[in-house]
């Protein structure tokens, strides 16, 4: 009897130390989080963190208000460019969904590029706004995709697709499907995807000098906006409103960049 209790004391006071080891382990994780959260500045579409205040936030969002070649553009007046094609070597990806509080993004694994001016840019993800940032001839569409690239100069060169209300899209349902729940990552088992599928038959294409749309606005970023939309079913673009009312960057100014027209 003596010999038993002793055996349960020793075998308590090891799952307590074993508990208070996995709480303290707990804990430090928990307290990284809300640290790496508190340094990243809080920014949003709507209410007091409005793309209009972005600059004021952090001083690492400096450019938002202060940048001279800021995105999205109203484009018009466009000039006739040098007749070039974006190549596009696009492969399927594990679908891998991300739903990050700003947007509904997929990421992509390596190994998908395209070929810009003989430079190569390998695609890294795409995501969505709505309405459409860009605006042609100030008229928005539904919704814009953007394909993320970078090189090995790590310089990025963003492709935008237009999208606009029409018919069913197989490819936009297979990710609408698989959307996680707010902060989430969700790595879908067995399914895979290509951007190709998500590309207009036209590949004519404006360019121009721009930044990214989101803080903290980084600039040198080449723009590639695709002139034809692809098509979604009004539902598909309510199920996207429903996550995200409003998820575009009012247009910027213009100011001395030219923005030119790359047509075959
Ligand atoms: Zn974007």
């Amino acid at each position: 009897m003596m010999k038993l209790s002793v055996k349960l004391k020793n075998l308590l006071s090891r799952n307590l130390l074993v508990i208070a080891t996995f709480l303290i382990a707990l804990m430090a994780i928990f307290s990284t989080q809300v640290i790496a959260e508190e340094n990243k500045p809080h920014w949003s579409y709507g209410g007091a963190a409005n793309p209009t205040q972005w600059g004021e936030i952090s001083p690492n969002f400096a450019l938002c208000e202060l940048g001279k070649n800021q995105s999205p553009i109203n484009i018009n007046n466009a000039v006739e460019g040098t007749p070039i094609k974006i190549q596009f070597n696009y492969q399927p990806t594990p679908l891998l969904v991300v739903n990050n509080g700003h947007t509904v993004q997929v990421n992509y694994k390596s190994g998908s590029t395209i070929k810009l001016n003989a430079e190569e840019y390998e695609l890294i993800q795409f995501h969505f706004h709505t309405p459409s940032e860009h605006t042609i001839n100030n008229k928005a569409s539904a919704l814009e995709m953007h394909l993320v690239h970078r090189n090995a100069q790590n310089q990025l060169a963003v492709v935008g697709v237009m999208i606009n209300k029409g018919a069913n899209n197989p490819f936009i349902a297979q990710i609408w499907q698989h959307i996680p729940t707010l902060g989430k990552n969700n790595a879908v088992q067995n399914s895979t995807i290509n951007a190709a599928n998500l590309l207009p038959k036209n590949k004519d294409f404006f360019s121009y000098n721009g930044s990214l749309t989101t803080p903290p606005c980084s600039e040198n970023v080449k723009w590639n906006v695709l002139i034809e939309p692809i098509q979604v079913a009004e539902k598909q673009i309510e199920a996207f409103q429903s996550l995200y009312q409003v998820n575009a960057r009012p247009v910027q100014p213009v100011n001395a960049r030219i923005v030119e027209f790359h047509g075959q």
